[in-house]
């Protein structure tokens, strides 16, 4: 390699300003998404202020270096800084002329507040004279120097923030004032020094008075940011993985705290919340933007920015449009305006939720900005879950209490909590709670993503809280600033009522209403947008989209959600009602076939109106039905009073019961006496089902349903257990159909659950005596992987932490393992059979990620649970395109 080459290989800083930009917006995974942006909004005109990113590498090296900075990185930086004082003809600590700089993180996701940011960088105490000749305004001199030694000592020394506060406190009283922004000049000149004690106290050194000490510091400590522990928390809960570290970007400070004529804001190019292809966002005249963010001070809509100066607010409309015809999407800026000059601090694309996330790509195409394939793949398909959720039902009485911003839709009721970890407790006992805090800050992510919504009493609807919040999709009203909440005494009053953390509190994070008590929810409507996405998605995707449901309401839900017939309707699961579950025990119990036929006899009207119901739920949809699966004992009573009760009832003895269920215990039940094993010992239990599934559709048919019945065997692992059963099954249709005078045609087919690995691998075999597979996904990887179903919880989160494996793969299909076995018998199969219909009805059906490796697969379809059906069509869409795609690239 030539010298040359080597040196550009170990590039590590990456300049933008005029003259001079050498990143782009392509280039998010070595400078960061902010970095990036940085430079492709000065590429392309925009107003930034000029600086240089540190890329992403240098803080996997510092990291792998044991948190050592590279020994080429501080000279490398002040080359940079070199051609920065050149730009901004500002020197770096200078008495005349200085230089300030800021100094932040940016990975290539973004991670809103997780990790440090210093500003204000350079200042010293020589220095500060020269800021304050320069600007002409000693007090805001003295003000910037005294917020970078508390955000130093904070953010790179760990001194804690309230030591800084105290002494503010102290001061202020002494100069009778009760506002920061009221103390005077000698008051701020006595602060910097009070600040500076705390300083040497707490860090044993004195406040850094070399700039480029600072510097180096900063950088330091934005780098080790990347690891503390709310940044890895967020990317646990965000599930962000495989990133190398941040970017830091050194800038020429802006100041919006330059007085009245100055601001700094933070804005969306359309609103996040509904996805209304109008300007949003919030502004604080005279504040730097850690003050927005941070949710300290209740912003202003960026809308009144009109009034105050209309001349800022065409040139923001002007960035907005520049900025989306650039992206092609809809963007998230920060913004500085100093002494009437606007600024661009950051774009990046925004955090919405799933219903604007819709709303902007139908918008979007309807603009001509985007097509339609771009659409489909620009929506996270778990995104649509949002638009499924529940609102406050309108015929619900409210007693609202006060109204904050709607920054996050959705209805969300709970007892109010006042800390995260409250938080977290309480929804693992089972309580619902709404998250109540003055503010919230990145430490308290965990209790946000606990909490079913979140409040705040002050910050505005682009707060960290509510960017937050949206990203998930959960409930947040922010900034109700008539909330008085005192967290040490867990009450919050309105209006001088009290409420105690015993009271349910209800927000309505469309409306910002805070709600005394619960109100009734109601089912989501779909918007027209979202028909428009689900109609391409419909017409793009090759898989059909089945559900998991064995109720006629919940296949009447499915259906409107755009199901396309039923790919497992579980029978078991209609033995459980109080009815039924006698005659179930009663079958189970039985000590011989006599009695277990007296049993099912009574079991068989329910099965057949149950089946009756679905088929009508259903018309002209097939309905996969599978035999009874789960091991008996599950049915049975455990407890004392139970088994007595069940004696009664079948006026047998106690100690009866109690030795045929000691007799049905088994060691291993999942993989013991289940699934097809129990229709080989006990044939009247599958001739029960089948005559219910047969006459249920014969009824149907006669009142002219159309009734698609499919019959599915659970569990074979062995070609000659499905063949016995299938001679079983066809001689009882045949029966039925005889006893019922049936002369029509009744096709009805019959098929295998795909579930242990041994019938994957003889798939050849056991696809002569299916005319379907549906692969079973939950008990193949449980089979597969050795793990217990059942059981997972006592090494799944060490399995995580310790990175042995990824993802929970009994959410995400382990595609490697698991996945090669539904390769291998599918191609089995439909090399016995080449039209052999294979579809997938475990949980992984309702994950966007497994359905990707589906239709990779070429899958017929996939059946999920009715809440996820429209994620399945959605993904199933993407699914198609992103396999269209990578057969283009092979
Ligand atoms: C499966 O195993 O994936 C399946 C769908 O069946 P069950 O979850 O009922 O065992
Ligand atoms: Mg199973």
């Amino acid at each position: 390699m030539s010298n040359k080459n080597r040196v550009s290989a170990n590039k590590r800083i990456y300049y933008f300003g005029t003259g001079l930009t050498e990143g782009n917006r392509d280039m998010r995974d070595l400078l960061g998404g902010k970095g990036a942006n940085l430079a492709e909004m000065t590429s392309i005109g925009l107003p930034v202020p000029a600086g240089f990113t540190i890329t992403t590498t240098t803080c996997a090296d510092y990291i792998e270096a044991g948190s050592k900075l590279p020994k080429d990185l501080i000279v490398e930086i002040k080359s940079n800084m070199r051609r920065l004082e050149k730009e901004t003809q500002k020197i770096f600590g200078d008495t005349t002329s200085p230089l300030l700089v800021s100094v932040r993180s940016g990975a290539a996701v973004s991670m809103p507040g997780m990790m440090d940011t210093v500003l204000n960088l350079g200042l010293t105490d020589k220095s500060v004279v020269g800021l304050a000749e320069q600007t002409g305004n000693k007090r805001f001199a003295l003000d910037a120097y005294r917020r970078l030694i508390n955000m130093f000592g904070d953010v790179v020394m760990g001194v804690e923030h309230h030591l800084f506060e105290t002494v503010f406190d102290q001061i202020k009283k002494r100069h009778k004032v009760s506002e920061d922004t009221d103390l005077d000049e000698s008051g701020l000149s006595q602060l910097i020094e009070a600040y500076k004690s705390v300083y040497k106290k707490h860090t044993g050194e004195n406040f850094p008075q070399d700039p480029y000490k600072q510097l180096e510091k900063a950088v330091e400590a934005v780098l080790k940011s990347w690891n503390i522990p709310r940044a890895i928390t967020y990317r646990r809960l965000n599930d962000i993985r495989g990133l190398l570290g941040t970017g830091v970007n050194i800038q020429s400070m802006v100041f919006g705290n330059m007085g009245e004529d100055s601001g700094t804001g933070v804005a969306f190019t359309r609103d996040p919340s509904t996805g209304k292809n109008e300007f949003y966002g919030e502004f604080l005249i005279n504040a730097q933007g850690e003050d927005v963010v941070a949710g300290i001070r209740t912003p202003q809509a960026v809308g009144k920015m009109k009034k105050w100066r209309p001349d800022i607010y065409e040139q923001l409309l002007k960035v907005k449009k520049t900025l989306e015809s650039h992206y092609k999407e809809m963007q998230d800026i920060e913004f500085t305006i100093e002494r009437g000059k606007l600024y661009m601090l950051q774009t990046r694309t925004g955090k919405r939720t799933g219903a604007a996330a819709v709303k902007i790509v139908v918008d979007m195409v309807k603009e001509k900005r985007i097509n339609q394939k771009t659409a489909l793949l620009r929506v996270p398909a778990n995104d649509l879950n949002q638009l499924l959720l529940p609102s406050f039902s309108p015929k619900a009485k409210r007693h609202v209490l006060t109204k904050g911003l709607p920054a996050s839709p959705g209805a969300a009721s709970g007892y109010p909590v006042f800390t995260a970890d409250d938080a977290v407790t309480r929804t693992e006992n089972g309580d619902s709670v709404i998250l109540v805090r003055k503010e919230t800050s990145p430490e308290d992510i965990h209790g946000m993503h606990a909490a079913a919504g979140i409040l705040t009493s002050t910050g505005g609807s682009t707060s960290h809280a509510a960017v937050v919040a949206r990203g998930w999709g959960k409930c947040c009203v922010a900034g109700a600033g008539e909330l008085v909440i005192d967290a040490k005494r867990k009450t919050i009053t309105v209006h001088d009522r009290k409420i105690t953390p015993h009271e349910i509190i209800s927000i309505d994070g469309s409306t910002g209403e805070v709600i005394l008590g619960d109100v009734a929810k109601q089912a989501p409507t779909f918007t027209k947008e979202f028909k428009t996405l689900m109609s391409w998605a419909d017409k793009t995707r090759k898989m059909v989209i089945r559900t998991n449901a064995d109720t006629p309401e919940d296949s009447a839900i499915a259906r409107k959600f755009g199901a396309e017939g039923i790919g497992l309707c579980r029978t078991e699961h209609m033995f459980f009602g109080e009815k039924r579950i006698m005659p179930m025990r009663e079958m189970i119990l039985s000590e011989n076939s006599q009695d277990r036929k007296i049993a099912l006899k009574k079991l068989l009207p329910f099965q057949r109106k149950d089946f009756e119901g679905i088929f009508h739920s259903m018309n002209g949809l097939p309905v996969t039905i599978r035999l009874l699966d789960p091991p008996l004992h599950e049915f049975l009573p455990t407890e004392e009073k139970s088994q007595r009760k069940l004696a009664r009832a079948m006026k047998v003895k106690f100690d009866h019961i109690v030795r045929r269920v000691n007799q049905l215990h088994e060691v291993n039940p999942m993989l013991g006496h289940r699934g097809c094993r129990l229709t080989v010992t006990f044939p009247e239990i599958l001739e029960m089902q089948v005559t219910a599934i047969v006459e249920a559709t014969i009824n149907c048919k006669r009142k002219r349903i159309h009734a698609l019945p499919e019959i599915m065997i659970p569990l074979v692992g062995i070609d000659t257990e499905l063949a016995m059963l299938r001679e079983l099954t066809e001689k009882t249709i045949e029966r039925v159909k005889q006893k019922k005078k049936f002369k029509g045609k009744l096709d009805i087919p019959i098929g295998t659950m795909i579930e242990i690995p041994r019938a994957a691998l003889t798939a050849d075999v056991v696809a002569q005596h299916a005319d379907f597979f549906s692969f079973g996904t939950n008990d193949l990887t449980q089979m597969t992987l050795g793990y217990s179903r059942d059981d997972i919880g006592t090494f799944m989160p060490d399995y995580l932490d310790k990175n042995i494996l990824e993802f929970n793969p009994f959410e995400s299909l382990d595609t490697t393992g698991v996945g090669q076995l539904i390769e291998v018998a599918v191609e089995k199969g439909r090399n016995t059979k080449t039209k052999l219909k294979c579809g997938i009805c475990g949980e992984h059906g309702g994950d966007p990620a497994s359905i990707i490796f589906f239709q990779s697969v070429q899958l017929d379809y996939i059946s999920c649970s009715p809440f996820r059906v429209p994620i399945a069509r959605l993904a199933a869409a993407q699914a198609t395109l992103l396999n269209q795609q990578l057969t283009l690239f092979n």
